[in-house]
């Protein structure tokens, strides 16, 4: 039985990635932080009485920050996979932040690698890269694409990326960079910009109410469906050699567009129900992404398969069903 250890687990993508290893029979564990409130919503639905026999889904409690409880855990869990998800992964929240982002989104990573080769265990290792360090460098952007970051969020996934790369060039270690193009779901964080109006229109359709405030309407995306980009990040693991790959569907959608897709769902006029709030603008935006994907379907076989439109009806979809709930 193959053993996977993936930080970030509470979050959208580890909630699907641990459905999508324990479903191929992988014992999975998982890092947790501490905190006053459960935080383990995501992935409640997978998890098993700690007291029963033949658990395959361990939650062990750590931090980014700490690298002495990280080295601890890889010597006690000797995963065969690292899936390193764990981020401060909001964009306008990493202006506020630069120096929390930096250490955790940043350093983190430099710690966990670390720790790996510290250990010496053997372990396949994914590095959770993102399209934001493209950032201000046009579209359409791929594997070969130069990055320029426009906040402390692309900044630190540029150190992570490099420090991935370093470790693979320097120690040997079969270390991969997924360069995820934003993926949603319904599992999203609600002050993501898809989730939000997702969740805003179905709250708005069930009469909870009247306005939602949103920033930059122009801004283009690439958005893609999480459950997806999981088995990309999975398949990129069991290549033959480690590279770096984008994932993405290729299209490009803004923000205004995705709004109307989710207020036309529930038959609403977004125009009604949208204001404007400054408050969600950016120091520096980045403003279009849209990614190639094709060395990924070349290599791993992977394409996207659900495109923005049809993501936007499955996220009101199912923040309709949760509210009737
Ligand atoms: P989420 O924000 O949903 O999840 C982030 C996870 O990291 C959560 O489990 C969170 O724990 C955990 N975490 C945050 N800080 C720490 C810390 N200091 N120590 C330990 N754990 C911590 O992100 P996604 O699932 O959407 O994304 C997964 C990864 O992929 C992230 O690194 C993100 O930056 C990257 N990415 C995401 C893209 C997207 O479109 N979703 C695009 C490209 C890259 P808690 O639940 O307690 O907050
Ligand atoms: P990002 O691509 O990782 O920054 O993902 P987000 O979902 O946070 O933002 C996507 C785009 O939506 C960015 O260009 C934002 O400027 C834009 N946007 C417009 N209004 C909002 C808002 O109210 N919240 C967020 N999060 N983004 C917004």
């Amino acid at each position: 039985m193959k053993r996977a250890l993936i930080t970030g687990i509470t979050g959208q993508d580890g909630s699907y990635l641990t459905e999508l290893l324990l479903g191929k029979g992988y014992e999975v564990h998982g890092i947790i932080r501490r905190s006053s409130t459960f935080n383990t919503g995501r992935i409640d639905h997978l998890y098993q009485d700690p007291h029963e026999r033949d658990q395959r889904l361990v939650l062990h409690y750590g931090d980014l920050t700490d690298s002495s409880r990280l080295v601890t855990l890889i010597e006690k869990v000797r995963p065969d996979e690292v899936y390193h998800l764990a981020a401060q992964s909001h964009v306008r929240v990493s202006f506020d932040e630069p120096e929390y982002t930096g250490n955790t989104t940043g350093v983190g990573t430099a710690r966990l690698l670390e720790a790996i080769r510290m250990v010496g265990v053997q372990t396949r290792y994914y590095q959770a890269s993102s399209s934001e360090m493209f950032g201000a460098t046009p579209p359409p952007q791929n594997e070969d694409t130069p990055f320029y970051p426009r906040s402390p969020y692309g900044a630190a996934k540029v150190y992570g990326y490099w420090m991935a790369r370093n470790y693979r060039e320097a120690h040997g270690m079969f270390a991969v960079n997924g360069i995820l193009f934003n993926h949603e779901s319904p599992r999203r964080g609600e002050t993501f910009v898809t989730r939000k109006i997702a969740r805003a229109a179905a709250r708005i359709k069930a009469g909870l109410e009247e306005h939602v405030y949103l920033g930059n309407l122009d801004a283009v995306r690439d958005w893609g469906y999480a459950e997806e980009y999981v088995e990309g990040m999975w398949r990129m693991l069991q290549a033959p050699e480690p590279a770096d790959y984008v994932l993405a569907t290729g299209t490009a959608t803004t923000v205004r567009e995705f709004t109307a897709w989710c207020f036309e769902r529930v038959g609403l006029d977004w125009e009604r129900h949208v204001r404007f709030d400054e408050t969600y603008l950016r120091p520096t935006e980045v403003d279009a992404l849209i990614g190639d994907a094709s060395k990924a379907q070349r290599d791993l076989g992977w394409k996207a398969q659900t495109m923005p439109e049809q993501l936007a009806h499955l996220m009101v979809d199912a923040d309709l069903a949760a509210i009737a709930k």
